[in-house]
């Protein structure tokens, strides 16, 4: 039996083990390869890029899964299992967003995506938290989102909102009476 077939068949009777040793031993097993990738970096994009030539389809796959897979992480890290906006509790997952909790990301809202995973590689530093798209935008543009209600210029805003509102509805026309037959 040459070796390829002796590992293929070792992987099929070992699957779960070598699995959960993969998943215990993930930051060592990502340490090393990237130690592998630093001595030789064109060896290894080569490689990739025969790969992804080869299996245009998979690498595709590939992608989305791993992208998919970090977000989840990432929510699920930052959101103690929750998978849900720290402000409002709003749960669909494709409104949650990562949001610096001091305001300080610009820098790394470029990075897009590897954001993710560099958050993911260095081990979930502090700063982050999840939030919705709605408690997110709110935050970056009133300073903090309208839901925390113990602010006090939120307060004015909606106090001046509702004095505004209350005119509006002063001078709204009446609706017409439905006794024409009178
Ligand atoms: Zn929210
Ligand atoms: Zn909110």
């Amino acid at each position: 039996m040459n070796i390829k077939k002796y590992n293929k068949e070792y992987y099929k009777k070992n699957r779960e083990k070598i699995l959960e040793e993969r998943k215990n031993n993930r930051n060592n097993i990502n340490k090393r390869v990237r130690e592998r990738y630093r001595e030789n970096p064109e060896k290894f994009s080569d490689r990739s890029k025969k790969w992804r030539q080869k299996n245009p389809e998979k690498s595709k796959l590939n992608n989305v899964k791993n992208r998919v897979s970090v977000k989840f992480d990432i929510l699920n890290y930052y959101s103690n299992g929750k998978f849900e906006c720290a402000c409002c509790g709003e749960n669909n997952y494709f409104f949650l967003t990562l949001d610096h909790i001091n305001n300080d990301g610009k820098k790394d809202r470029k990075l897009g995506i590897s954001f993710y995973f560099k958050l993911r590689n260095n081990n979930y530093p502090e700063g982050i938290q999840i939030l919705c798209w709605n408690c997110n935008s709110a935050k970056g543009i009133f300073g903090v989102c309208p839901h925390n209600d113990k602010n006090k210029r939120m307060k004015e805003i909606e106090r001046f909102l509702l004095l505004k509102y209350k005119v509006m509805e002063d001078k709204k026309p009446k609706p017409l009476s439905n006794n024409k037959a009178e």
